[in-house]
């Protein structure tokens, strides 16, 4: 029996193989389901990176998102990190989109250039 969070999860068990992917039924360690969805987003970049300020349905200044960074998630992880640290702030990501919280357009295009990345300021 799959224990609770298991099966919130979505997981699907198998004797032989332990923990099933639900897209793809192989093993969660044999399973590339991850690595394909972050190649074919890959794939879609046309290698701008888009930076723009939403603030509709939020508070405050709202958010600065950025969009199109054409690298693997693993780098994408590290690299809002380091985006957070430097504007102080928290953040997320999600979907190969990096959130910071508040206005830090400007910076943020700083920080991405001197990366060496070709950034675009979009929307208001
Ligand atoms: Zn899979």
């Amino acid at each position: 029996m799959a224990s609770l969070k298991d099966q919130l999860s979505g997981l699907v068990y198998s004797t032989e193989k332990g923990a099933l992917c639900p897209q793809c039924s192989e093993s969660v360690d044999a399973c590339i389901c991850a690595e394909l969805d972050d190649q074919s987003r890959l794939e879609g970049l046309d290698g701008i990176v888009r930076i723009r300020r939403e603030t509709s349905g939020r508070k405050g200044k709202g958010v600065t998102t950025i969009t199109g960074i054409p690298v693997p998630e693993a780098e994408l992880k590290a690299l809002s990190k380091k985006l957070k640290k430097t504007c102080g702030t928290g953040g997320a990501l999600k979907d190969g989109v990096i959130e910071i919280q508040g206005d830090h357009r400007e910076k943020l295009k700083a920080v991405l250039e001197k990366d060496g990345f070709t950034v675009k300021l979009a929307g208001g």
